[in-house]
């Protein structure tokens, strides 16, 4: 019988894929303990790999994603306590571009981020690793062939990220995309001197769905330096801190195919083979065991969140203090008192619910305060620790008790009528909070809050609150504002440096358009970016007799009009239909690179993220079901 105080490695694989990959590199394979952990629920898989003895399991069918990862590694530490090393081995998406030529069958890790290898240190593989060709064993298991073989590299299709799957058609790529070059993105055939899989290092990207959009993979490739996609190693690091390994199977976008999660499964888990035999069996006795490393990450972790707290906090002041002048003001004013703000934006959807503001004024206040932090803590435990969302109503009671525990505190909500609720009536729980917050017997609270005029906003708010306490901002206030701001980007924007010399010209832009703008910001805004391409006096001085008379003539109608946010691909189809064209539509016309549509009228027109929820355990995918949504999508919206 195996003694589970021998393992020391830990593997765990999300699919069956993957589960069947590992084994296939056991260099034996042990019997299983005659005890392991009541609560242990795992399929395990004991085994030998050099000199290493492996506990491989595999997430339950279903359960794919990062909470049913994070109960797996719990159960393996429970059953196998002296695991040393962990290993989140198996497939996930690439994000190919110029710096990385990504390949499906590559291979990335994930250095470890925290600076200090230990005994990953030894990164790259052998020359003569298994990861690198074809070397396995498909002598002793000639039945895991065909599934698991190197498909031919010709199916290996990168297309050009706007060139969209159908998403009802199942048919693979060769009959439904093609091979048309002018959709691919054409690399060219690996040479015998480069690897070939090729293992990459660098950042694997978690998401609790499967990535499958081109365009945001590119933006988090770009902005983040991101290799790979895949659903699990998120949640599961702060269990089983762990090395990732995965191997390509996709390019993360919506030409999703199975034909090379076998042959990708193989060739993670072969660099994982490589990787034990060059680790020395003393080494891994070094390392400290996984339980006894997270009971201290579990101090380690607090004490981050503390910093990334503040950080956050300083930042959301400095953006919006930058905002408001009413705000630089009071900070003058009450240095003393704990003050909490919150900016609504429409450029930002995480800034525009009721949900985020008030958890935002909780880590607000908690930053303040030490002592308000068990009202987090036990917020925390109450929801599973943090498996599950706390509701609308529970963090309302927190910030109440918080707000109960200081003398007094200063709140500041600017810009309500940026804020969007897209279920609820909108700004109905806002301006009901705010109700129930004045007329509550929480004395020490006060209550300042910013909102242009709107009709539901003002009616809702003059019959809760005192008379006297609503202030109209003079618009002439708002004029000097738009001025300020019209002379100075007449008098710096490169746009307007050909009018440099010219102040009569200058003067003239800023005398038009504050005649029209009637307290208009964005009106303003939008005209200077059109003015800004006049390239000569004369056609200048035609934009400035024809300026618009509102917003809606300054926009894209189709935006004005349309009911929700519009997708990219969306808003770039509906700006080339011509209704009184021959065809009304036809694709030649669309612009070339998308992402340069929010150009049009930039001042009001924003690329949106539109966040996906929080991960909830109940919806759990399958790898063989997609949603169609995506955690990150951009969308058009004014
Ligand atoms: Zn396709």
């Amino acid at each position: 019988m195996s003694d589970p105080e021998n393992y020391t490695v830990g593997w765990i694989c999300a699919i069956r894929t993957e589960y069947v990959a590992a084994q296939a590199f056991l260099d034996e394979k042990h019997e299983r303990p005659e005890n392991v952990s009541p609560r242990d629920n795992n399929d395990h898989t004991l085994g030998r790999i050099g000199k290493h003895n492996v506990v491989i399991a595999v997430l339950p069918y279903g359960g794919y994603g990062i909470s049913s990862a994070t109960g797996v590694a719990k159960d393996m530490l429970n059953s196998f306590p002296n695991v040393r090393i962990g290993l989140m081995v198996g497939i996930g998406g690439g994000a190919p571009n110029r710096k990385h030529d990504i390949r499906l069958g590559d291979i990335v890790v994930s250095a470890p981020s925290d600076g200090k290898g230990g005994v990953f240190q030894i990164l790259k593989p052998a020359a003569d690793s298994p990861a690198n060709g074809d070397k396995w064993t498909y002598g002793r298991k000639p039945r895991l062939r065909q599934k698991y073989k190197r498909p031919d590299p010709r199916s290996d299709r990168l297309y050009q990220s706007e060139v969209i799957h159908p998403p009802t058609d199942e048919a693979n790529c060769a009959a439904v995309c093609g091979d048309s070059l002018s959709n691919l993105i054409l690399r060219p055939k690996r040479t015998e001197n480069e690897d070939n899989p090729a293992i990459h290092y660098g950042l694997i990207a978690s998401a609790n769905q499967l990535m499958k959009n081109a365009l945001v993979r590119d933006t988090l490739a770009a902005e983040r330096d991101v290799l790979c996609f895949e659903m699990e190693a998120a949640g599961l690091i702060n269990h089983f801190p762990c090395l990732v390994i995965r191997g390509i199977c996709d390019y993360s976008d919506t030409h999703k195919n199975k034909e090379w999660q076998g042959y990708a499964a193989m060739t993670a888990a072969a660099y994982t083979k490589d990787l034990l035999y060059r680790i020395a069996p003393n080494r891994v006795e070094a390392e400290r065991k996984i339980n006894d490393i997270l009971s201290s990450v579990e101090k380690d972790v607090k004490e981050i969140r503390d910093d990334v707290h503040e950080a956050r906090n300083t930042i959301k002041d400095l953006g919006f203090k930058q905002s408001s002048a009413i705000i630089a003001d009071l900070d003058n004013t009450l240095s003393s008192q704990p003050r909490l703000y919150f900016y609504f934006d429409f450029n930002d959807t995480s800034k525009q619910t009721f949900e985020s503001m008030i958890r935002s004024l909780i880590i607000q206040l908690s930053c303040k305060n030490e002592d308000m932090w068990k009202e987090i803590h036990s917020l925390f435990s109450s929801c599973e620790d943090g498996r599950r969302q706390p509701t609308r109503d529970s963090l309302c009671k927190v910030l109440l008790q918080m707000i109960d525990q200081v003398k007094e505190v200063w709140i500041v909500l600017d810009a309500l009528d940026e804020s969007k609720e897209e279920k609820a009536p909108l700004r109905e729980n806002l301006l009901s909070w705010m109700k129930d917050l004045l007329n509550s017997e929480q004395r020490n609270v006060h209550l300042l809050v910013t909102s242009r005029p709107e009709q539901d906003i003002t009616s809702r708010v003059s019959k809760f609150a005192d008379k006297n306490d609503i202030v109209p901002i003079q618009s002439n206030l708002i004029t000097a504002d738009i001025q300020a701001y019209v002379h100075t980007r007449v008098g710096e924007d490169k746009g307007f440096k050909r009018w440099r010399a010219r102040t009569d010209v200058q003067e003239e832009i800023e005398i038009r358009l504050m005649e029209k703008a009637g307290g208009m910001f964005r009106w303003a805004a939008c005209q200077l970016d059109t003015l800004a391409d006049c390239l000569d006096y004369n056609e200048l001085r035609d934009a400035l007799t024809s300026l618009p008379e509102t917003l809606y003539e300054t926009i894209p109608q189709f935006l004005a009009f349309s009911g929700r946010p519009l997708r990219i691909a969306e808003a770039v189809d509906a700006i080339v239909v011509k209704p009184t064209g021959v065809p009304y539509f036809d694709t030649k016309s669309r612009m070339p690179d998308p992402q340069e549509i929010s150009r049009y009228c930039s001042s009001l027109v924003v690329l949106v993220s539109k966040k996906g929820h929080w991960h909830d355990e109940g919806d759990d995918e399958d790898d063989d079901e997609d949603d169609g949504s995506n955690k990150d999508d951009k969308d058009m919206e004014l």
